[in-house]
């Protein structure tokens, strides 16, 4: 039987992007191949327990949800497609952008990071722009820390051929909303975008 790496269950609103407010049921899924400074879900790095397949659908059938977000972690170096077959939800899945998988052509909408330089991991463009292309609905989304994030971002759009939004999002701990907006509003980027922070850490939800 399918098992999986699991980190945690729990229902919440997504916080971040285009899906911010969406009430849904979260599935953590544990291990990731970046360590980005500023994590901040470094319990999911570690690669515990395994939980099988029909475990996690009986568990995410417990709440009354439209929706079901795989995170991490990172998903994808787990074989999510059983997973996604049986869940009986519409999916929205957060990467980090350095893995690829056909499954991503099957899923509603799909979140992929951009590592800007104060993460200190890298990007791989070749693979974030496969992701990118073989995405049905989706957005990029960048944890910005200060100027230098800001700027890597605004020029590394010119690298990648992006059809949806590009999400700024300040570090929680490092950049205040206002001065991310102060960031773009004197060098604005020429592209569809939102400013966002993240709903709910104000909130005060998982
Ligand atoms: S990719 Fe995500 S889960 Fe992995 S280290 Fe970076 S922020 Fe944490």
């Amino acid at each position: 039987m399918q098992k999986y790496f699991l980190s945690e269950i729990f229902f919440s609103v997504n916080g971040e992007g285009l899906q911010i407010g969406i009430p849904m049921v979260f599935i953590r899924l544990s291990g990731c191949n970046l360590r980005c400074k500023w994590c901040d879900t470094k319990d999911s790095w570690v690669q515990n327990d395994q939980v099988s397949l029909d475990d996690i659908v009986r568990e995410v059938d417990k709440y009354d949800t439209e929706w079901v977000c795989i995170t991490g972690g990172e998903p994808l170096l787990q074989d999510i497609k059983p997973l996604i077959k049986k869940l009986q939800y519409k999916i929205s899945l957060e990467t980090n952008g350095t893995i690829y998988d056909d499954i991503i052509k099957e899923i509603d909408f799909v979140s992929v990071d951009i590592k800007t330089p104060s993460s200190e991991m890298k990007n791989d463009f070749t693979v974030l722009q496969k992701v990118l292309d073989n995405t049905k609905y989706g957005q990029l989304k960048a944890v910005i820390s200060d100027e230098n994030d800001y700027l890597f971002v605004k020029n590394s759009l010119n690298e990648i051929d992006l059809k949806f939004p590009l999400i700024l999002q300040p570090n929680f701990f490092e950049l205040s909303y206002k001065d991310l907006f102060s960031l773009y509003s004197k060098n604005p980027v020429d592209h569809e975008i939102r400013i966002l922070m993240q709903l709910h850490k104000i909130g005060d939800l998982k």
